[in-house]
């Protein structure tokens, strides 16, 4: 502990989400220890000028692939993390369908360490449920280990463990109620794909009808139940109606759901396979207006990075990569949508921080208030810019965006008041750790 504050940030406008303009934000040990209109009168290490630019929590990305351990070919925690922190991103929460799957107790502290020390970026994990893990769930899993278990309710290509039947989801629902921890679900009834003459994009049936399932068992167990990258009207208007009903259910979208359609995907191919597939253009319009009215509560990447060879092959894989584009994304079609600077700024601190962060019980992070980590992404929200595969630095070194434009560039980021990206170039050392859950 130092007597001196590490660093002080003035100008710009913070987005606490609330918009606060002009103000000093004063660190110290790594949190945020003063804001106000007044200059504290202190020694500190550093000071940088936000002028001109939105100041946001550093923002949170819920459901990423980094692929660790066993599929390092296509991603891993050094280069995902660096995507991440590009983006704007200082907490990622990494899904389990690895190779070995993170399906056993004793894998947290095993990855925990794998990763520590190639991090940049601050992290948890979703603990996968399989048809037989569920006794080791009930002995071992503490809702402070995990940011939730996750269950496919359907497999693909990176999604071999599938459980769908009722009664097994809700004995582990009964049992992660107890234990307050949320069930998060990859929601399409595996049943109705399987050997199903209707093609998988036009297959809205199979998502409705697992959210009609997962509405069932919420409802009957108590349990927190989040549903995975929604992509129908049908399943948001069941979502909406349940939330209504104080159902414990929630649910998130992804941008490759807000940015392109199947009709995208019959233009580009595989390289936009994606599980649920891509839909149709009312179904997005449909998301961008109820993320904008409040109703859909925040946006992850699922940053699923496949390598170009493995997507041109004969079984492609779904998924694409995300993390980075994340925010510039949401930024852009939200401005667009919006006109207004302010308010998409406040949108964005919500979807991508405060909201994330809430629900996954994410400790001291996701807003920017005294006693939070000085998590903090400055954003250039005018600077318009052309995505080319330069600025990557996933470890699949392509991105679906490449040649689009954005408005709105990350120029800075920091973790726990250090600077970990700052225009263009990573710096500093990779010294994310493991988050706390409240
Ligand atoms: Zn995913």
């Amino acid at each position: 502990m130092s007597k001196h504050w590490d660093g002080l940030i003035f100008g710009g406008t913070a987005f606490l989400p609330e918009p606060l303009h002009n103000s000093y934000i004063g660190i110290k040990d790594g949190y945020i220890t003063y804001i106000g209109d007044e200059k504290p009168n202190v020694l500190y290490e550093w000071e940088y000028n936000a002028e001109g630019l939105a100041i946001f929590p550093g923002l949170i990305d819920t459901h990423v692939h980094f692929r660790t351990p066993g599929l390092e070919h296509k991603e891993d925690y050094f280069h995902g993390t660096q995507a991440a922190a590009a983006g704007g991103v200082t907490t990622i929460l990494d899904m389990p369908n690895t190779r070995p799957p993170l399906e056993y107790p004793q894998q947290i502290s095993e990855k925990i360490a794998k990763v520590t020390g190639s991090s940049y970026v601050d992290f948890g994990f979703h603990f996968l449920l399989t048809n037989r893990n569920l006794p080791f769930i009930k002995d071992s899993i503490s809702s402070k280990s995990v940011a939730s278990v996750k269950v496919f309710m359907a497999g693909h290509e990176t999604a071999h463990h599938t459980v769908y039947d009722e009664e097994y989801l809700t004995s582990a629902a009964e049992i992660l109620a107890e234990k307050g921890i949320m069930l998060t679900v990859h929601a399409e009834y595996q049943p109705l794909i399987q050997g199903s003459s209707i093609p998988i994009y036009e297959n809205r049936a199979a998502a409705v009808a697992a959210v009609q399932m997962l509405i069932r068992i919420a409802k009957k167990t108590k349990c927190a139940i989040h549903v995975l990258h929604v992509s129908t009207i049908e399943e948001l208007q069941l979502l909406f109606k349940a939330k209504n009903e104080n159902i414990p259910i929630t649910y998130e979208v992804i941008h490759p759901h807000l940015a392109f359609t199947h009709n995208d995907y019959m233009k580009l191919g595989e390289l936009l396979k994606l599980r649920p597939p891509l839909r149709e253009k009312k179904d997005v319009e449909y998301m961008w207006k109820s993320l904008i009215k409040g109703d859909i509560q925040y946006v992850s990447s699922d940053h699923a990075p496949h390598t170009i060879k493995e997507k041109k092959s004969d079984i492609p894989p779904a998924g694409m990569p995300g993390v980075q584009e994340l925010l510039p994304m949401v930024y852009t079609e939200l401005f667009q949508r919006t006109k207004d600077v302010t308010r998409t700024c406040s949108l964005i601190a919500k979807l991508l921080g405060e909201n994330p962060s809430y629900l996954f019980r994410i400790a001291n992070k996701g807003k920017i208030a005294l006693g939070y980590h000085a998590d903090l992404t400055f954003f250039d929200y005018n600077k318009k810019w052309k995505l080319s595969s330069e600025v990557l630095y996933s470890k699949c070194g392509w991105s679906p965006y490449e040649n689009m434009y954005f408005r709105g560039l990350v120029v800075k980021t920091m973790l726990r008041g250090k600077t970990i990206y700052s225009d263009g170039q990573m710096v500093g050392d990779a010294m994310g750790h493991p988050v706390n859950f409240n």
